[in-house]
């Protein structure tokens, strides 16, 4: 990806409920290299919003475009075929299953063919690809040590890496990442965001919800703060820390 690339567009998305807009007239863009973070209370419209993102919901107005790309509506097996990548809030690994084979079958998974036909006619050179491409994944967030270890049995901090090496199987250039910190000790923290670090410099974009204030102030290019569905707050993390919008926001102040 070239540097400052718009990677993600998101053009006045509103999503309705009913009567309840959970998304209205939102606007974000994230370029390639780039660390951005949506936050928000509860109820906010996050979900939402990456929902609309990838393809897993349909807004009832406005725009997404991806690389270059309309996928509005286009449905999450499609985007991330464009190369789209999302890991969710809770981890979501096979846990007797080893490391290696867990980011194989989410290689496998995200590939462009269905997955039930994929299975039926996978052959052994297929299967050797994978693997080679999941090992690969596996050595670049640094859990080659643990490669043939079962997932259930690894930290939770480790776990979390694993998602992000499964996410990263099907070669993406940006990763949409929910609650990746939460529930997190503070090495693990700063484990993840050391990788998350290493995959900016690689030109990688990153949207991630987080609610851990530290890990975001730390980590990230840039905010976008959410309330009652709408943008009430965009920035550097110094400028958001001191938004009295914000403040509101979180703290009825
Ligand atoms: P956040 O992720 O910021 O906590 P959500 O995007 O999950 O917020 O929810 C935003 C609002 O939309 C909430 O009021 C929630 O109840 C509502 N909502 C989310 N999904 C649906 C749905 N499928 N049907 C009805 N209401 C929904
Ligand atoms: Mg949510």
């Amino acid at each position: 990806p070239n540097p400052n690339e718009v990677v993600l567009d998101v053009r006045d998305v509103t999503r309705k409920f009913g009567g309840l807009v959970a998304n209205n007239q939102m606007n974000l863009k994230i370029v390639a290299g780039e660390v951005l973070a949506l936050i928000g209370p509860n109820g906010a419209g996050k979900s939402t919003l990456f929902n609309q993102i990838s393809g897993v919901d349909t807004p009832t107005s406005g725009l997404v475009q991806f690389r270059g790309h309309d996928v509005t509506g286009k449905g999450s097996r499609h985007i991330a075929g464009l190369g789209m990548s999302r890991s969710f809030q809770h981890v979501r690994l096979m846990g007797r299953m080893t490391v290696l084979e867990n980011v194989a079958i989410g290689a496998h998974m995200r590939g462009k063919r269905g997955v039930l036909a994929s299975v039926l006619r996978l052959d052994r050179q297929e299967e050797a690809r994978l693997l080679a491409e999941a090992a690969r994944q596996i050595e670049r967030v640094g859990l080659k040590d643990q490669m043939l270890e079962m997932a259930g049995s690894l930290s939770l901090g480790q776990q979390r890496i694993l998602e992000i090496a499964r996410a990263l199987a099907s070669d993406p250039c940006l990763l949409l990442l929910d609650e990746p910190a939460a529930g997190l000790r503070l090495g693990e923290k700063k484990a993840l965001a050391d990788l998350l670090r290493k995959l900016r410099a690689e030109g990688m974009a990153i949207l991630l919800v987080e609610h851990d204030m530290d890990f975001v102030m730390e980590l990230v290019d840039r905010i976008v703060v959410m309330d009652f569905g709408t943008k009430i707050a965009e920035g550097l993390p110094e400028e958001i820390q001191n938004n009295q919008a914000v403040l509101e926001a979180y703290l009825g102040v």
